[in-house]
C-alpha cells in the first residue's frame, strides 16, 4: 500500500500473468489499483467540472453497491408487483392501477432515458445504476469462476441475445402484460446472474457477451459527452469488469465507466473526460471501428422497425393472409388456429387478446423479414460508400467507421419509440417534441457522416441510407 496525501492506493498483484488476446481485450490483469479516496480529496488538484465528477465517482466508489442494491430492488418491485394487482380497466390510469404505473415507468422512463443517458453520461446506467450489471458482477463475486467459453466470446452473440428478447417480446406482448414483463426482464436477470455465478470473478461477462441491450448503450455512448480515456501517459492495467486493455483502450463502447481504473492521484491511469458530444465517432477512425458493432446497429434499426410495423402497417395484416391462405392450402388449418401457452405468445382470453400459431409465426418472420431488408439495404449503401476513401483505412474499417454516422438518428428514434407514452401527457407540445427531436437526431447524422467521410462522392450513398432509416422511423412515429 503507498499513500499519497488523503488517497491510499493499493496495488494488488493478480496471481495470473497479463494477457491480452487478439482483438486486445485484457483477460487477466497485472495490476488492480484499487483507489481510497477520502472524499473531498485534494491530493491533485482536479481541473474543471471532469475533475469534480471525477474526483465525487470515485471517492464514492465504495458506495456504488449501496446503488446497485437499491435498483436492484425497485426493477425487481416494478416486474414482480404488479402480476398480483387487477389488470386495467378502459378508464383506469397509471394513477388509479398499479400495472399501468409499472408500465409507465418501465417502458416510458426507465428504457427511454436509459438509452438516452448515454448522450450525456456515456455509461455511467451501465457502471452504476443498472440492477442486471450489479447482480452479474455481485453473483461472479461468489461463483465458479469458470474461463469464459469461445462460444461465448462470438461477436455476433449480443445481436442474436437481442434478435431473440426483442421478438420473445413481440409475441408475449411484454409491454402490455404484467406475466410477459416478469418473464422477459425477470428472465434475463435470472441469466445475468447465473452467467455471473458461473464465469469469471469479479467481472460481468454478461455485460460483454450476452446482454441483448449493451452493445446499443456501447455504440450509443460513442455519442456521449464523457468518456473515460487515457490521459497521456501508457496507461495501467486494471481488473476491467468487462475486459478491455485498459492500457491500449481508445473506444467508449465497452466502457461501463466504473471508473476502477481512474485513479486521479496517478498521470498514468484513465482519467474521465468531457467532450462535445459526437466527437469519438467524428475521429472513429482512431476509435477502435468494429464492423459488428455497425451491423448490431443496422440490424437493431430494422428490427425495431420490425416491432413498430406489425402493429401500425396495412402491410403485416397483408402478409399474415396470404401466410394464413397458404398453411390452409397446405392443410395445417386447424393447427395454426390454437393458440400456445402465455410464455410463448399472448394468451389471455380475459383481456380479450389471444394470439394463435399463424400470429406467432407472421409475427416473428414479419419482424426478421423487416430487419434483414432494412439491414440489407443499409449494408449496400454503406459498402458503395465505403468504396470511395477519404482515409487510408482498410475497406471493412472504412465501412465500419462510415456506419457510425447513422447512430444518432437510430438512438432519438429507438427513445421516441419506447418512450411515446411520455410525450402523449404534453398535448400539442407533445407532438411538437418529439418531432423536433427527430429533426435534430437526422440533421446530427447527417452532419456525422460529413465529417468521418468529408464532404465527398462517398458520402453520398451514406446520406441516402440516413434519410432512408429516417424516412422509415418517421412513418411509424408521426
Ligand atoms: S451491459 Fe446490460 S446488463 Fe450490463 S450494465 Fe449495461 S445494460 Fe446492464
Ligand atoms: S472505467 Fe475502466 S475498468 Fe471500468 S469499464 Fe471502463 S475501462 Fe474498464
Amino acid at each position: 500500500m503507498r499513500t499519497q496525501g488523503s488517497m491510499k492506493i493499493k496495488e494488488e498483484t493478480a496471481e495470473e500473468p497479463v494477457g491480452a488476446d487478439k482483438a486486445g481485450n485484457c483477460r487477466r490483469p497485472v495490476i488492480d489499483p484499487v483507489i481510497e479516496l477520502t472524499p473531498g480529496s485534494t491530493a491533485r488538484p482536479l481541473a474543471g467540472l471532469s475533475g469534480k465528477v471525477e474526483g465525487f465517482l470515485v471517492s464514492h466508489r465504495a458506495r456504488f453497491g449501496y446503488v446497485h442494491a437499491f435498483m436492484a430492488v425497485v426493477f425487481l418491485a416494478l416486474v414482480a408487483i404488479p402480476v398480483f394487482f387487477p389488470f386495467p380497466a378502459d378508464d383506469d390510469t397509471a394513477l388509479t392501477n398499479l400495472q399501468l404505473l409499472a408500465r409507465f415507468i418501465v417502458w416510458g422512463l426507465w428504457f427511454p432515458l436509459m438509452f438516452l443517458s448515454v448522450v450525456l453520461f456515456g455509461r455511467l446506467w451501465c457502471g452504476l445504476l443498472c440492477p442486471q450489471g450489479a447482480l452479474t458482477e455481485f453473483m461472479s463475486k461468489r461463483g465458479l469462476n469458470r474461463p469464459i467459453p469461445g462460444w461465448m466470446r462470438w461477436k455476433g452473440l449480443p445481436f442474436a441475445s437481442f434478435v431473440f428478447i426483442t421478438v420473445l417480446g413481440q409475441l408475449v406482448g411484454v409491454r402490455d402484460y404484467s406475466l410477459a414483463a416478469l418473464e422477459v426482464l425477470g428472465g434475463t436477470m435470472l441469466l445475468a446472474a447465473l452467467t455471473g455465478f458461473i464465469y469469471t470473478k469479479d467481472r460481468r461477462a454478461w455485460c460483454r457477451h450476452l446482454c441483448p441491450a449493451g452493445p446499443l448503450l456501447g455504440i450509443f455512448s460513442r455519442l456521449g459527452s464523457a468518456g473515460i480515456d487515457k490521459n497521456g501517459g501508457t496507461g495501467t492495467s486494471a481488473a476491467c469488469p468487462t475486459f478491455i486493455n485498459t492500457q491500449t483502450k481508445t473506444a467508449s463502447s465497452n466502457c461501463i465507466a466504473c471508473m476502477r481504473c481512474v485513479n486521479p492521484a496517478s498521470e498514468s491511469t484513465l482519467r474521465l473526460k468531457l467532450r462535445r458530444p459526437g466527437r469519438e465517432i467524428e475521429e472513429i477512425g482512431k476509435r477502435e471501428p468494429d464492423i459488428w458493432e455497425v451491423l448490431f446497429l443496422l440490424g437493431a434499426t430494422g428490427l425495431a422497425l420490425g416491432a413498430f410495423y406489425w402493429t401500425e402497417s396495412d402491410m403485416y395484416t397483408l402478409y399474415r393472409d396470404f401466410l394464413g391462405n397458404a398453411f390452409i392450402d397446405l392443410g395445417y388449418g386447424s393447427l395454426i388456429g390454437q393458440s400456445g401457452p402465455w410464455w410463448v405468445m399472448v394468451n389471455y382470453p380475459w383481456a380479450g387478446e389471444t394470439f394463435n400459431w399463424l400470429d406467432f409465426i407472421s409475427i416473428a418472420t414479419f419482424m426478421l423479414g423487416t430487419m434483414v431488408a432494412v439491414m440489407g439495404a443499409l449494408l449496400i449503401l454503406l459498402i458503395s460508400s465505403a468504396l470511395i476513401p477519404k482515409e487510408k483505412l482498410e475497406y471493412w474499417k472504412r465501412a465500419a467507421s462510415a456506419g457510425y454516422a447513422y447512430a444518432p438518428v437510430a438512438l432519438v428514434s429507438l427513445v421516441l419509440g419506447l418512450g411515446i407514452m411520455l410525450f402523449e401527457p404534453l398535448g400539442s407540445f407533445g407532438k411538437l417534441l418529439p418531432a423536433a427531436l427527430f429533426a435534430a437526431g437526422a440533421i446530427w447524422s447527417v452532419y456525422l457522416a460529413v465529417k468521418i467521410q468529408g464532404p465527398r462522392p462517398g458520402v453520398l450513398p451514406n446520406m441516402l441510407g440516413i434519410g432512408l432509416v429516417a424516412w422509415l422511423w418517421y412513418s411509424v412515429l408521426f
